[in-house]
């Protein structure tokens, strides 16, 4: 997700950047759409559906507590910790394609980071509340912020140190996400889920899944150092 931006003038340097990583985000985002239009189609050998994927991982790793369910939509596939459900998307739930049984597998992976208490996850999950309240207001203080930079700049560094939050949040989700995938690439191989062959579609599609995880780090990074940028540059 990338944060909406104000441009008040100011900070053009690292405007700059932010277009460069927005145009790159746009060609990873359509890369990331083509790799799963392509794993898409290719089915597994074994012909297991993401579905039954999921529920074979998670009892393979002692996970009983943890439900796999089907969700609405397209790429709405995630985990929910306090549910404790893995949710998949109705083609990845009932697809047997490379690119469901790796979407699935992902997944679990998150199941089996929460069961194993992963410390990535851990602190992610900590930092959930802080970044909620955070991105409800921090659009508002940054204008407001912006606006009075003359007679009370404080309030712009208040907003600037609450984006923050949401950037440190962004990066902490990277390894999170890496070893959700390496859990699921393992796993699928050893287990003969998939083969060499279709592991490495399983890996294509996933590193380009991770791949977006690193561009919204980067944007986000990119805006704090923006707003850093107008608040140095002030008077
Ligand atoms: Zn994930």
């Amino acid at each position: 997700m990338i944060h909406s931006l104000i441009f008040f003038g100011g900070g053009s340097s690292s405007y700059f950047l932010l277009i460069i990583i927005g145009i790159i985000g746009w060609l990873v985002q359509n890369r990331l759409k083509s790799k799963f239009e392509y794993y898409g189609k290719i089915r597994l050998k074994k012909g297991y559906t993401g579905a039954e994927v999921a529920q074979m991982m998670l009892a393979d790793n002692g996970i009983t507590d943890v439900k796999v369910i089907s969700t609405p939509g397209y790429l709405t596939d995630h985990y929910h910790p306090v549910k404790k459900t893995v949710n998949l998307s109705e083609p990845v739930y009932n697809s047997n394609s490379v690119a469901a049984v790796a979407v699935a597998a992902h997944e679990c992976g998150h199941a089996v980071q929460h069961a194993r208490a992963y410390p990535w996850l851990k602190l992610r999950s900590a930092l959930v509340p802080v970044v909620q309240f955070s991105s409800s207001l921090v659009t508002w203080i940054l204008i407001a912020g912006i606006l009075l930079i003359k007679t009370f700049p404080q309030l712009l560094l208040f907003g600037i140190i609450l984006f923050a939050a949401t950037t440190l949040f962004s990066f902490i989700t990277l390894p999170v996400e890496y070893d959700a995938s390496a859990r699921a690439k393992k796993w699928l191989l050893e287990k003969g889920i998939v083969d060499t062959e279709e592991s490495k579609g399983v890996a294509d599609a996933l590193k380009w899944a991770a791949r977006t995880y690193v561009v919204a780090a980067l944007s986000s990074l990119a805006t704090l150092l923006y707003y850093l940028q107008i608040y140095n540059s002030r008077r």
